[in-house]
């Protein structure tokens, strides 16, 4: 009887000793609470590179970080851009872990929005969905090892994209990787953009590393989200191409098709991108399906 006992109490040892981590719950996502990220977002009213509303959005974005607990840091940094010399701020949360080649998953979204002179531009959707979806992934997985979360100032060029205008933010995330001889660590990065209309289609651009693709399309058919996810018929500049650039394993999830009937994009860069075309349930779509697709890329192989 005395040994049962003790058999018994061992046994209850073992199953409750530590783990590596603990399990990624997807279920847990919240779409409510990503909306009131984005209204917080959009309350600050058109948020373009250098303006004082976006000041307001980082510290939002930093203080949102802390209190899930990640580590958190910023990239200041000045460039030479059509507009002159501006000032740009990445904000990038960690959760804990030493990183090591190989070793971390970088989420990314952009917190800018475009500049328009001739009317008030808010990017409800594109520049304030994502960045909800993010936060709301950093209470839910704030606990697991090695995800960097980043979120990019100076996505949004200011007249054409070059090499000299856009992606601003990312571009020097990914120099900075270079420069710390980082670049191996990274095992896989995803961005988020336009995740929050109601009608969604999530259309990775074909300038995404098809293993990476393959792999969202793994994670949205286990969260039974498999029929919003498809390919875009055409490449698509944004911030993850600085990392395909640079040999980084990148996918983008971004619905290019944001507008008033299906197919068409005709809400994009226009006043119509406000904060009643934001969807909770798109943003769960979106940001259980990412959840599980990090804990799908915890445990493969390297994808390069
Ligand atoms: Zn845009």
């Amino acid at each position: 009887m005395k040994l049962l006992l003790l058999l018994a109490m061992t046994l209850t040892l073992v199953s409750c000793g530590p783990r590596p981590h603990s399990e990624i719950r997807p279920q847990l996502f919240d779409g409510q609470r990503a909306v009131r990220h984005v209204e917080q977002l959009v309350g600050y009213g058109p948020r373009p590179s250098g303006s004082v509303a976006l000041g307001y959005a980082a510290t939002y974005i930093s203080a949102q970080l802390q209190e899930f607990g990640l580590e958190t840091r910023e990239q200041v940094f000045r460039a030479s851009t059509p507009r002159g010399v501006m000032q740009f701020r990445n904000i990038i949360g960690q959760t804990r872990g030493r990183g090591g080649p190989g070793q971390v998953i970088v989420l990314g979204a952009h917190y800018d929005t475009k500049m328009f002179e001739d009317f008030r531009f808010v990017g409800a959707n594109d520049g304030g969905s994502a960045v909800g979806v993010l936060l709301e992934i950093a209470r839910v997985a704030g606990n697991q090892p090695n995800l960097w979360l980043v979120f990019f100032d100076g996505e949004e060029c200011m007249v054409e994209y070059g090499p000299q205008d856009g992606l601003w933010g990312s571009r020097f995330f990914v120099e900075d990787l270079k420069g710390k001889q980082q670049v191996d660590w990274i095992k896989a990065f995803v961005l988020l953009d336009m995740v929050g209309d109601a009608r969604l289609h999530i259309t990775i651009p074909r300038n995404s590393t098809p293993a990476l693709a393959q792999r969202v399309f793994d994670a949205a058919r286990d969260m039974g989200y498999r029929d919003y996810f498809g390919y875009f018929n055409g490449h698509i500049t944004d911030d993850h191409t600085p990392f395909l650039e640079a040999g980084i394993p990148a996918v983008n999830l971004i619905d290019f098709e944001y507008g008033s009937a299906p197919g068409l994009n005709d809400y994009w860069h226009t006043p119509h991108d406000s904060l009643d075309k934001i969807n909770p349930r798109s943003l769960a779509i979106t940001g259980q399906t990412t959840l599980r697709l990090i804990a799908l890329l915890q445990n493969s192989p390297p994808l390069r």
